[in-house]
């Protein structure tokens, strides 16, 4: 029941919502970004992944339209960011990165920032989703040495707002120490479990040595290193992909649906609320 309503009521729903939500842009303050989790060669029974066949067609309109990928640890805040950028992220830090993404990147000679779950490396963790491989610390590095950056998704993909200031520590801070260790390089930049933040969690980070997060979870506000990023879904035809990497005069119905999609990620309130969601290890 439950895979039959993600995969039928969800779109709806989340269209829906957006359409209330449709209105005028506000201004940006950093080129387009794009949050992507799995790359999948079939079709899964939920929705945080893309076909391989759509994203090389996503990656293919990037060149055609002679946009260049910039990478978070690079971008910088201005009055009138670039059109003709992108930045290209991925949650979670799944292997599928490297088998199904990477390729394609390079072949593109694209670039794209993977945020790692540090107790996930190198293992095979049982999820909601399923049993799903995460990047090894020697693909961590590949990646990197690549010219692709690397940042944190915390240890344990907690979410930060349920946690304690010394619980997010040792989300914040352990995971960055272990993914410096791997990489042999700093790590500053961060993606928010579940898209969970709030002015303490990102102050916190902040003291710890983030210098960049993304955001697909509320609005960044007076935070200009918090970029607001929206996620890409299955069900995210071309024309909707397009539109959250080309500039629009209005704010489209695909960018508004990816803002309210994480409300309905499993661990968020509507599925499963626990204080501390996080992966069992
Ligand atoms: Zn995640």
């Amino acid at each position: 029941v439950n895979t039959l309503l993600t995969l039928l009521l969800m779109p709806f729903l989340t269209g829906i919502g957006a359409t209330l939500l449709n209105g005028r842009m506000r201004p940006r303050r950093y080129p387009a970004t794009l949050v992507l989790h799995d790359i999948c060669e079939r079709p899964q029974p939920h929705l945080s992944y893309v076909l391989r066949s759509r994203f090389e067609q996503m990656l293919q309109i990037i060149v055609n339209q002679s946009i260049q990928t910039v990478t978070i640890d690079k971008i910088e805040p201005t009055t009138t960011p670039s059109p003709h950028q992108v930045a290209l992220t991925f949650d979670d830090g799944l292997e599928s990165v490297y088998t199904h993404a990477l390729p394609l990147l390079e072949h593109y000679a694209l670039k794209a920032t993977v945020f790692a779950i540090s107790g996930s490396v190198n293992q095979l963790v049982q999820d909601v989703y399923g049993r799903r491989r995460h990047l090894s610390s020697a693909q961590l590095r590949e990646l990197q040495q690549l010219g692709h950056c690397i940042g944190s998704h915390t240890r344990s993909h907690a979410s930060l707002t349920h946690l304690s200031p010394g619980a997010r520590y040792e989300e914040l801070y352990v995971s960055k120490c272990k993914l410096q260790d791997i990489l042999g390089a700093e790590v500053t930049t961060l993606s928010f479990p579940f898209g969970d933040w709030n002015p303490a969690v990102w102050e916190q980070a902040r003291e710890l040595g983030y210098q960049r997060a993304t955001l697909y979870r509320g609005r960044a506000g007076v935070y200009p290193d918090l970029i607001e990023a929206s996620g890409i879904y299955a069900f995210d035809s071309l024309r909707d992909i397009v539109c959250k990497i080309l500039p629009q005069k209005k704010r489209c119905i695909a960018e508004a649906r990816a803002h309210i999609m994480p409300h309905f990620a499993k661990g968020s309130a509507l599925w499963q609320f626990k204080p501390e969601y996080r992966l069992p290890h």
